[in-house]
């Protein structure tokens, strides 16, 4: 716990010097206010221009996935048993599980709310301009939606100045989403997470091998983690911007068609990137908003069921659950293990072989059960 408490000190002071530093020399600068999404401006040089920033970072993203997988290769080559076996591992084929209607939903929804999150406020800005839901609402997309719940939520001093029936569309429509929803924003709504499920898409296509996601990995990242935590509710009060940090401002508003200045987030995002190809959701396991929304899982209506006497303690689900939640496997009496940090992906249930051993519930209702008849159909006996 001491060891953790340090280096979350010692990360909020390399954040905050890179903040800094960041602020001074801005990654990327444009003048703002230069919103405007018609034919003429996309087809044109400018918006290629403004969209410059976003070439930068896919561009160094790939360079630093090359170079990662190009020292791994050179790192293992001297390791001959292991490059011996992960030859082998590769030469085999996956077997494809047959299409399942949850995934195919969250998939359609994310793809969805990732276009409402750049053009959502475009199209719905000024009829809800009062409401805060954390989607659809990045201020920096454009100035017809600024109530968004994760800017008010790190600029706590800028709400308190509002009217107050703002304030409490504010906390009425933020609590409302995040309680009814809890994580499942996460795992369906968020724009940051899509992105990070495409790049795991990508890894796996390209045949990439991830990084072993491990215990030390989680409990590495928790320190960091408590840090952005900090530096999300706490900057406000000394005067701070969350946003100079969040990734989502170094794509958004520029594909919008609104130019923005990049401060730490272009990094963060570059991180995201390459951190995302190589660990599916790296950057949802030290997300400040995220660790916020999951402080009401108790209450929301997303939840994960175990049938503990249909389990046999094979550990698939632990191995594929991206938020490294040990409980969904190692709970062996309690019928409930949804845990905080749960995004609702479904990839336990998808993993587990066992049927009704593991079930994804809304409000009571099933939506998604484990179920080995759909681990088994990607295998054909006649077919060698
Ligand atoms: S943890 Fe953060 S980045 Fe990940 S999906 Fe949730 S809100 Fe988005
Ligand atoms: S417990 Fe299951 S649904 Fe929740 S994050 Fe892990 S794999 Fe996804
Ligand atoms: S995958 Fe299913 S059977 Fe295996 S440990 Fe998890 S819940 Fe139990």
């Amino acid at each position: 716990m001491k060891k953790k408490i340090i280096i979350t000190a010692l990360s909020c002071a390399v954040l905050g010097a890179l903040a800094y530093f960041a602020y001074v020399f801005p990654f990327y600068e444009f003048e703002q206010n230069d919103y405007d999404t018609s034919l003429d401006k996309i087809l044109s040089l400018d918006y290629l221009k403004m969209l410059a920033p976003l070439f930068i970072i896919v561009g160094l993203s790939v360079v630093g996935i090359i170079l990662i997988i190009l020292l791994r290769k050179r790192m293992l080559k001297k390791d001959k048993t292991y490059s011996r076996f992960a030859g082998r591992a590769r030469s085999g084929k996956t077997p494809k599980q047959k299409p399942i209607p949850y995934m195919i939903i969250r998939w359609i929804v994310m793809i969805g709310f990732g276009f409402m999150m750049i053009w959502g406020g475009l199209i719905f800005g000024l009829r809800m301009s009062s409401v805060s839901i954390p989607i659809l609402s990045c201020p920096w997309n454009t100035e017809q939606m600024t109530e968004s719940s994760c800017y008010y939520l790190s600029h706590l001093s800028e709400l308190f100045d509002l009217p107050i029936k703002n304030i409490l569309l504010f906390f009425g429509s933020t609590l409302l989403f995040i309680i009814l929803l809890g994580r499942a924003i996460c795992g369906f709504l968020c724009p940051m997470g899509l992105i990070q499920d495409i790049m795991d898409k990508l890894r796996r296509r390209t045949k990439t091998e991830g990084i072993p996601a491990n215990e030390k990995l989680y409990s590495a990242l928790t320190p960091i983690k408590w840090a952005l935590l900090l530096i999300f509710i706490g900057l406000c009060f000394i005067g701070g911007n969350f946003c100079n940090f969040c990734p989502a401002v170094a794509t958004s508003p520029i594909l919008a068609g609104m130019s923005t200045s990049l401060y730490v987030s272009g990094f963060i995002m570059i991180f995201v990137l390459i951190g995302g190809f190589f660990k599916r959701r790296l950057f949802c396991n030290i997300c400040p908003l995220g660790y916020f929304i999951g402080l009401f899982h108790k209450v929301s209506l997303f939840r994960i069921k175990k049938d503990c006497t249909a389990c046999t303690e094979c550990g698939a689900c632990y191995e594929a659950c991206p938020m490294g939640i040990k409980q969904i496997y190692t709970e062996r009496g309690k019928a409930n293990v949804t845990d905080a940090n749960c995004i609702m992906c479904g990839e336990c249930v998808k993993c587990c072989p066992e049927d009704n051993a593991l079930s994804l519930t809304c409000a009571g209702l099933k939506l998604y059960t484990s179920s080995r008849k759909d681990i088994m159909s990607g295998y054909d006996p006649m077919k060698k």
